[in-house]
C-alpha cells in the first residue's frame, strides 16, 4: 500500500500500539494470507464455571410490531425491554451501541458502522459495546483511522458508531444461538437503516453472517479468512470484513491484516466519495 494516507505521528503512534508496522518510504504494513481454514471466534472461549451454571429461562414476550419503521429513540426503548428471547434472563443491560452525539432522540450522523457479535461480560455490565482491552485496541484501530467512537462526522467525514448483532449477553460468552440472532437481528437491521453509514466493518464470524448470509451463498462453508479483502454489500452499505479484536489479542500477529481491512474499507470510501 503506498502512503497515501499521510499518516501523522500520533497516527503512527497508535498503529505501533497496534502492533502495525509502517515502512517509510512506502508506509506498507505487513499483510500475511491468512491460513486456509481458520476460525476467528471470540465466544468461543468459556469459563468451565459458566459451563455449570443452568441458563435462567425467563418469561419471552413477543418482539412489537414494526420495528422497520420505529424513530431511534423508540427503538431504543424498545431494545431496553426486549424479551424477545431467553438471553434477556441473565442480563445486567442491553447493550445498544455507542457512537457519535447526536440530537435528543435522532439517530447519529456517521460514516462507519462497527458491528460486533455479541456483549461479553464487561459490555453487559456497563452497557456499551467493545469495552476493557478489546474495547482499547478498537480505539487504537479507530484512532489510527483519524476516527473516535464518539467524535461526530466532520464535514471531511467521520463519525463511528458500534454496536453488535446482539444486544444481549450469551451466559459465560457462548456462541450466539441461530435463533436468538434471528431474534435480535431486526433491530440492527433498523438501526442501519437509521445510521445511514457509508461503510460498515463487520468484527466476528457472527456479525458477518447476520450481515451476509443473504448475499454471499457461499458464506458457510469460507474460512473466516477467505471472506477477507473484498467489499460486500448490506442495504447497499458497503461492508468490508475483519478480525474481532478480542481475537487479534489473542493472536497478536493478525494485527497487521487488521489495518489492511481498514486500509481497504478507507480506500473504498475515499474512491466513494
Ligand atoms: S438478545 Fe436481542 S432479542 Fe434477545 S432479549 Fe436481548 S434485545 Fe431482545
Amino acid at each position: 500500500m503506498t502512503d497515501t494516507l499521510h499518516l501523522d505521528k500520533r497516527q503512527r503512534a497508535m498503529l505501533a500500539e497496534m502492533g502495525v508496522r509502517v515502512w517509510s518510504p512506502m508506509s506498507e504494513a505487513a499483510v500475511i494470507d491468512a491460513p486456509a481454514g481458520e476460525i476467528e471466534q471470540p465466544h468461543s472461549f468459556v469459563a468451565a464455571s459458566d459451563l455449570a451454571k443452568a441458563e435462567p429461562v425467563p418469561t419471552i414476550i413477543q418482539r412489537p410490531e414494526g420495528i422497520d419503521q420505529m424513530g431511534w429513540s423508540a427503538l431504543q426503548s424498545t431494545v431496553s425491554s426486549c424479551q424477545a428471547c431467553t438471553l434477556c434472563g441473565a442480563r445486567h443491560n442491553t447493550v445498544f451501541g455507542v457512537g457519535a452525539l447526536a440530537a435528543e432522540g435522532e439517530a447519529p450522523q456517521v460514516d462507519w458502522l462497527i458491528v460486533g457479535e455479541a456483549p461479553g461480560e464487561e459490555e453487559d455490565l456497563q452497557g456499551e459495546p467493545f469495552v476493557g482491552q478489546a474495547g482499547e485496541l478498537l480505539d487504537n484501530m479507530l484512532g489510527a483511522m483519524s476516527l473516535s467512537r464518539t467524535g461526530a462526522r466532520k464535514p471531511e467525514g467521520g463519525g463511528v458508531y458500534i454496536a453488535n448483532v446482539l444486544k444481549c449477553r450469551p451466559p459465560g460468552n457462548r456462541n450466539p444461538k441461530p435463533e436468538e440472532v434471528a431474534q435480535c437481528l431486526p433491530y440492527l437491521e433498523r438501526q442501519v437503516a437509521l445510521l445511514k453509514p457509508k461503510m460498515i466493518l463487520a468484527m466476528g464470524r457472527f456479525a458477518v453472517q447476520a450481515l451476509l448470509r443473504d448475499s454471499v451463498p457461499e458464506l458457510e462453508g469460507t474460512p473466516y479468512g477467505k471472506l477477507r479483502g473484498r467489499v460486500y454489500q448490506y442495504q447497499n452499505v458497503p461492508v468490508v470484513v475483519t478480525y474481532h479484536p478480542a481475537y487479534v489479542l489473542r493472536n497478536l500477529p493478525e494485527k497487521a491484516k487488521v489495518w489492511a481491512d481498514l486500509c481497504l474499507a478507507m480506500a473504498h470510501l475515499k474512491g466513494s466519495e
